[in-house]
């Protein structure tokens, strides 16, 4: 008998299950490069349902009690108190997502002899001490693909609330006021500016695909350069570092996965040799930056504004200075978990579970680490230079 460690995000305050908007949610085909959708042998919940918060339990329970194993489920994951860490000693798997990360660091590691596989709900794995976790052997998967649409969907509603003024506009109504001249005293069309896309992976590329038919100029930065088609099917100028990039547009995008190359690439030398008055979006993590870099940045107004879902720590303390700094448009973590993708990302766990009780081959493009070693799509995505993952720290 296996013991499985969920930590999901806590149920709504309004209680659970919530009064649902619609009755269904669309179903689509294939992911767009061809990777098929999560295959598990079968679901026991019905897609649209809150799957990730803690009393959703990703749909889980039925399956792991009926092969005779153990699931335990919280959201108390910080400090040497917490539910988490008790449990951790026997556990065999940890499932995390990066909306609510069980930080699995280097000395929590320590503390799991049995710890096989840690898996994310989700995409993005830095919340695990990659380092760590290639020394002691654990697999590390994750459901590549399940919510990266979901994400660049977010990143251009962010892009347009920003350079629209959505967001003071609306509060202008929500006050009862009619202030015309406040809401668009910063306010542009986005037609015509110039967008930086740094990394050009799932979610970078399918942003440039739903920005094109704005009549934006699309840049952008990667390590490895898309093919020549690409390129010109979608106009991209494409720039060899970021330097060169951010230099030549007006707003920034960014979906470059954490890891020792990009922890805090965004510094204020960096924001300081933007054009004045960009704007920065980012849904990849938010260490990619200097936290008070961007704040002094948005208060001289070198940055016109700043957006994303991705905080550090998650979740943030009440004082985070980004709840309070002007001109943002930030979200806690929500992109990747509408109940849209939680149906995918609920799927796509299952079917790793399965694969790993039965002992098949995890699919290689869900690997992140295998056989002590970056494997499947972490050894694309990550580095492993013997430094510690950033952002495995608490
Ligand atoms: P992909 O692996 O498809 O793409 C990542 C891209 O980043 C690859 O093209 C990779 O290039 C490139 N890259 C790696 N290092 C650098 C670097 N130093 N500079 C520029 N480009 C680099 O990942 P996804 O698009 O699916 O996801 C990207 C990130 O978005 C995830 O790592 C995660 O952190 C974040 N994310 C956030 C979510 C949210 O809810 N907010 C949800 C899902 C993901 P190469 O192939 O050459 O290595």
């Amino acid at each position: 008998m296996a013991k499985i460690l969920c930590v999901l995000y806590p149920d709504p305050v309004t209680g659970y299950p919530p009064v649902y908007a619609r009755d269904s949610i669309p179903v689509i085909g294939d992911y767009p490069d061809g990777q098929t959708l999560p295959t598990p042998s079968a679901i026991d919940f019905t897609s649209g349902e809150l799957l990730g918060c803690v009393s959703g339990e990703l749909g889980l329970r039925r399956y792991v009690e009926a092969q005779g194993h153990e699931l335990v489920v919280t959201s108390d994951k910080d400090g040497p108190d917490s539910v988490f860490e008790k449990e951790l000693p026997d556990t065999d798997v940890v499932i995390s997502q990066p909306f609510w990360p069980a930080y699995l660091s280097a000395e929590r590691i320590a503390k799991a002899p049995k710890l096989k596989l840690a898996l994310t709900a989700g995409i993005g794995s830095d919340h695990v001490d990659l380092d760590a976790a290639i020394k002691a052997g654990i697999t590390v998967a994750e459901v590549t693909y399940c919510n990266s649409i979901s994400v660049a969907e977010h990143a251009v509603m962010q892009i347009l609330a920003l350079v629209r003024n959505y967001l003071p506009a609306h509060q202008w109504v929500v006050d009862g006021g009619w202030n015309i001249a406040d809401s668009v005293e910063r306010a542009y069309d986005l037609e015509g500016f110039d967008v930086g896309i740094i990394a050009a992976g799932r979610i970078g590329q399918a942003v440039m695909r739903r920005l094109k038919p704005f009549g934006v100029r699309l840049h952008y930065f990667d390590t490895r350069r898309l093919p020549t088609e690409v390129e010109q099917e979608l106009g991209l100028t494409y720039h060899p570092d970021v330097h060169s990039l951010v230099s030549s547009v007006d707003i920034v995008d960014i979906h470059a996965p954490l890891h020792p190359q990009t922890y805090h690439l965004f510094d204020a030398n960096l924001i300081n040799s933007m054009r004045r008055g960009s704007y920065i979006v980012n849904t990849a993590r938010a260490e990619i930056t200097v936290r008070d870099a961007v704040v002094d940045a948005l208060r001289s107004g070198q940055l016109a504004g700043y957006a994303g879902d991705v905080w550090y720590p998650q979740p943030p303390a009440p004082d985070h200075p980004w709840r309070t700094m002007p001109n943002e448009a930030m979200t806690p973590h929500v992109s990747g978990t509408t109940l849209s993708a939680q149906a995918r990302y609920a799927a796509g766990t299952r079917e790793i579970l399965e694969d790993f009780f039965e002992r098949r081959p995890i699919r290689d493009e869900y690997l992140i680490v295998e056989g002590g070693q970056l494997a499947g799509t972490g050894a694309k995505s990550y580095t492993s230079d013997g430094s510690a993952s950033p952002g495995a720290g608490t």
